[in-house]
């Protein structure tokens, strides 16, 4: 048994920036991740990441919210919309650019550069060329690795979270409240499972796009984290809303690769096997910039 202050499950954006917070403020910290860190759909993400503009450039958190609700076509939990609205961007430019150093693409000022995406109705994308994941997952994994309180498991599978009192001994448990106390964790190399207790267990194992037969997810996208939950008696609700690329280059027997989404910002367009554009009869005003809720 292995033990610690906090559990992080998952080793890609959220996963690495949970750890270094809790790390920062004084917790011994176990990261696992089932792959190799850096195996996430944050190293496969190319286009940007909202981050805080300059002033100049006219944006505010109510913009934003506004531009997530639209995107969102007003399904979006409110709390949770202001909540990204108010700290993402100062969060991406404070802590990933200032803080840790992501090499975002800067100007000829030396400030950062944002550029515009879709669905955006300011300039408040942060960008590394057109590996923006990539930048930001390399310098996560540095800080993560160097930090001294963070302890690396890479190819630990999350099996199952440690529940009480779904894994105590006492029936009459059922009727206490549920408590999450770690995770047993599947260890790659030695096919062995083992357990580790946590006082805090944060669960970042990301999506599930890999079980669908077409996807730009990584292979270690399976859900498994969600299920995890699930088990715990979490209530997995918006499943239904998953992400697909409209675009990626396929190649028999070969994982998708995504093709980049600023094709269609420069103009490309999207066609059926005829050849035919279809996008009017979904989104007629975005045409092939929708946002995706189709
Ligand atoms: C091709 C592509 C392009 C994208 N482009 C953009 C973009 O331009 N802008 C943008 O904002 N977003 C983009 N995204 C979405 C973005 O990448 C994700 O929303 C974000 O990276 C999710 O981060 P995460 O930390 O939650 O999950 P991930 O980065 O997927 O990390 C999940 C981690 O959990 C681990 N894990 C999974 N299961 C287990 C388990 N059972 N046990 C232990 N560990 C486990 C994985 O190994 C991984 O380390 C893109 C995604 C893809 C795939």
């Amino acid at each position: 048994m292995i033990a610690c202050d906090v559990l992080v499950l998952g080793g890609g954006i959220a996963g690495c920036t949970a750890a270094l917070r809790a790390a920062e403020l004084g917790a011994d910290v176990i990261l696992a991740a089932k792959d190799a860190l850096g195996d996430s759909n944050t190293s496969w993400a190319q286009g940007g990441i909202v981050g805080l503009p300059p002033a100049a450039f006219g944006d505010s958190p109510e913009l934003l919210a506004a531009d997530i609700e639209a995107a969102g076509a007003g399904l979006c939990r409110p709390e949770a919309v202001q909540l990204l609205a108010e700290q993402g961007p100062k969060l991406c430019r404070d802590l990933l650019w200032k803080q840790l150093g992501v090499p975002f693409d800067l100007g000829e000022d030396g400030g950062i550069a944002p550029t515009a995406e879709a669905a955006h109705s300011a300039r408040r994308i942060y960008h590394a060329k057109d590996a923006t994941g990539l930048a930001i997952q390399d310098t996560l994994n540095q800080a993560v690795k160097a930090h001294p309180r963070i302890r690396l498991l890479e190819g630990r599978t999350l099996v199952d979270l440690l529940t009480t009192p779904h894994h105590g001994r006492d029936p009459r448990g059922v009727y206490d409240p549920i408590h999450v106390w770690g995770a047993y964790l599947l260890d790659g190399a030695s096919r062995k499972v083992e357990l580790a207790r946590a006082k805090r267990t944060v669960l970042a194992t990301g999506g599930l796009g890999y079980l669908y037969l077409h996807t730009s997810n990584p292979p270690g996208a399976t859900g498994d984290g969600l299920a995890a939950a699930y088990r715990a008696t979490a209530r997995i609700v918006n499943c239904e809303y998953i992400q697909f690329h409209p675009t990626t280059l396929y190649v028999p027997h070969k994982p998708r690769t995504l093709l980049t989404e600023a094709l269609r910002g420069e103009g490309a367009h999207l066609v059926n096997r005829k050849g035919e554009r279809f996008m009017e009869k979904y989104a007629p005003d975005q045409m092939e910039l929708a946002p995706g809720m189709w």
